[in-house]
């Protein structure tokens, strides 16, 4: 047996269990024993049964006494009662539900270990389902630190435990992954020893220690894949790249921002520099604008696009969804019109929009011109990056919106001849956890919102003043506002999330019988959506009921309200992006989170939503609150789920980054580093397949 042993072979045990593991993605030895323990219960300390309180958790040790089947009332329903006599001088009863093959198998005359919930009921204590261990040289489920495990439906964490520590003898063969210069220098914990310790812990210092290692392995390699691929986005390239420098130009710049209605933040003017910065180097750029929904993302992405037109190329930008392709063409022209006017370039700026649902022959005629060089602008979404498209002159792309860039994508861009490329994104994600999920990518941030907006009101609405909201509502709608109403995801299936919001659409039509109710949900056809979210933009409809399909920046002034169902089942990141729908135009705006749950951290979390209105500052808080899986957009950065790295520590991730840099440094295909390479090609491997 060794850790490549599958797992049907290793384990004696039903084939239903092996069915799950695989579903867990647990096919080996070593898949088993790298699956973490989420957590730890204590169970280490023996205590006397009449010193626990009502509802604690214990561990005792002692015999148990006239064990006994009781049927009962309930058809299916059998009960097995004991006595157990602790080493202690104390007694208590013992129950356990529908096991009643324990009546046969636990033994009467052994001292054993139970852990379990004590209940104090009419003067007694009575100890329910213990897992009961007999006394052995090591404990796994009581008398020591055990591990709970990230539940399955079948697959428990006693079964769990009782199936790995058999196995863990085999932790000695796992490869020291990390490069033995790097153990040392960090001080890191060996890995066979560290696998050992994660899951039954001789210590909590070795605990510590083990989880520390883990994690820096976890983060350790994620940074190296982004350090890679860094370094083939640059490699990638033709060999002589020198034509796509593009030198910056005060004076051009200064030019465009007179053609502006407002003067640029200074969070603008920076990032703006730092891009331009980019675009001088005769390699692509690949960097992420990340700032707040309204905080000018745009004339950022529009000076770029002119940047790389005044050197003679074409720039297109992407979006996700033709409605939001066709509020950049129009916003975009705009641009383009008043900078026409005032600059006046030697011939006018050709700008084009090529979305799906163009007739055959139009998209014809701007494939056509974009082919042939006519078009300096080129807006448009996914179609612009299908194969059959071909560029003139590429010199930049700005990906608005958009998931993470595959490797595909990758490579359809640079058959387009490498251009500059420039992601953008309203997903406030705090700078550490995006030097993870974004490594690969230079990071700009727009940390400041231009002046004299004024401020969405946000309140947290108890089901008892939720008549109160919508007399309110009622009253800004005939003044001819607009309303947004979003329901959570109750379940993972689509099934009962369109059910939930349809059952929404039909109370709100009884509610506010006056009024045109649309709705918007995931199940709907791309063309359905367009068509709803364009009656919403005329006007036509008042109250827009939608599942969080509507998140991606849709832009309606005219819409001041936005009202969200179960608030507490969003993370805040993103009840901050709906609220962003509201709050465009000139009237207040106002957001009401509407929820049921009485819970304080519930109640943390939405106070957090009134007092803040920073993203970023939202974004902390939800990882301090539900860690790094939870920031919403890191699901769609492509990023794997986070084992160890649980903490993420600014300080320990800028070092792991230095230390992946200097590895690559000191050998390039890491050559050097076998073990390491292996590792990181699976990485990369189930990233790809995601
Ligand atoms: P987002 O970052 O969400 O894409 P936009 O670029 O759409 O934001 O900008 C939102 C609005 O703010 C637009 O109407 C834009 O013209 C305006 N705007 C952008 N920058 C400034 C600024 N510095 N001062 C005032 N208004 C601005
Ligand atoms: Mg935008």
């Amino acid at each position: 047996m060794n850790l490549s042993t599958a797992l049907s072979d290793a384990l004696s045990t039903k084939k239903e269990y092996i069915l799950a593991l695989k579903e867990m993605g647990l096919y080996t030895v070593a898949d088993l024993l790298q699956y973490f323990p989420r957590g730890y219960e204590d169970l280490s300390q023996f205590k006397k049964i009449n010193e626990a309180k009502d509802g604690e958790i214990i561990t005792t040790k002692g015999f148990l006494h006239g064990i006994k089947l009781i049927p009962t009332k309930k058809r299916n329903m059998k009960l097995v009662k004991a006595m157990f006599y602790d080493d202690y001088g104390s007694e208590c009863e013992v129950v356990w539900f529908n096991q009643p093959f324990l009546k046969r198998t636990l033994p009467m005359d052994k001292e054993l270990i139970l852990a379990g919930k004590v209940q104090y009921q009419y003067g007694k204590y009575v100890l329910q389902s213990p897992t009961v261990e007999s006394i052995k040289e090591v404990q796994i489920h009581a008398g020591a630190t055990v591990p709970i495990y990230p539940q399955h439906e079948v697959i428990t964490s006693k079964w769990l435990r009782e199936k790995i520590h058999p196995l863990l003898y085999l932790a000695k063969e796992f490869e020291e992954v990390l490069p033995e210069e790097i153990v040392k220098e960090e001080g890191l914990m060996g890995k066979s020893e560290a696998v050992k310790e994660v899951h039954f812990p001789t210590s909590t210092d070795n605990l510590k220690k083990a989880q520390d290692r883990l994690g820096y392995e976890e983060l350790f390699l994620l940074q190296l894949n982004a350090v890679k691929t860094k370094e083939e986005w640059k490699n990638s390239r033709p060999e002589d790249m020198s034509s796509i420098k593009m030198p910056m130009d005060p004076e051009f710049v200064k030019d465009f921002f007179s053609t502006l209605p407002f003067i640029p933040t200074g969070a603008q003017k920076v990032t703006i520099y730092e891009i331009l910065k980019d675009m001088e180097r005769p390699f692509p750029m690949m960097r992420l604008l990340e700032g707040d929904v309204g905080s000018g993302k745009t004339v950022v992405a529009v000076m770029a696009l002119f940047q790389a037109v005044k050197y003679g190329y074409q720039a297109a930008i992407m979006a996700p969804t033709e409605v939001l392709a066709r509020q950049h063409f129009f916003s975009i022209s705009k641009f383009v019109e008043q900078y026409e006017e005032k600059v006046k370039p030697t011939r006018s700026l050709n700008i084009q929009l090529l979305i799906g649902s163009l007739k055959a022959k139009e998209k014809k005629v701007v494939q056509g011109v974009i082919k042939d060089g006519q078009v300096d602008i080129i807006i448009g979404t996914h179609a612009l990056i299908q194969e059959s498209i071909a560029f003139a002159n590429l010199g930049l792309i700005v990906i608005d919106e958009q998931h993470r860039f595959g490797v595909k994508q990758r490579e359809v861009i640079v058959k387009q001849g490498s251009p500059h490329v420039l992601h953008m994104t309203a997903t406030p994600i705090p700078r550490t956890l995006a030097m993870v999920a974004y490594g690969d990518q230079d990071l700009s941030v727009i940390n400041e919102m231009p002046k004299g907006r004024l401020p969405i009101t946000t309140k947290v609405v108890p089901p008892e003043h939720r008549d109160t909201v919508y007399k309110f509502i009622a009253g800004k709608i005939e003044q001819g506002q607009q309303v947004y109403v979003i329901c959570p995801l109750i379940d993972e299936s689509d099934k009962l999330e369109v059910k939930s919001v349809k059952a929404e659409y039909e109370a709100l039509q009884s509610i506010f019988p006056n009024f045109q109710i649309g709705l918007l949900h995931g199940k709907l056809k791309s063309d359905e959506k367009e068509s709803i979210m364009r009656q919403f933009k005329d006007g036509n409809i008042n109250i827009l009921v939608s599942t969080s399909v509507i998140e991606v920046g849709v832009d309606v002034p005219n819409a001041t309200i936005m009202l969200i169902e179960g608030a507490e089942r969003f993370g805040l990141s993103q009840l901050h992006q709906f609220r962003g729908r509201v709050g465009r135009g000139k009237d207040q705006s106002y957001c009401f989170l509407y929820t049921n749950s009485d819970s304080s951290l519930t109640y943390e979390r939405l106070k957090a939503m009134v007092d803040h209105t920073d993203g970023f500052k939202l974004a902390e808080i939800d990882l301090k609150l539900r860690g790094p899986g939870e920031v919403y957009g890191i699901k769609q950065s492509g990023l794997p789920d986070l084992k160890m790295a649980n903490l993420l520590d600014g300080i320990l991730l800028d070092r792991v980054r230095k230390a992946a840099e200097k590895i690559v440094e000191k050998s390039k295909d890491l050559t050097k580093y076998p073990s390491l390479k292996n590792a990181w090609q699976a990485l990369r491997k189930r990233m790809e397949a995601d």
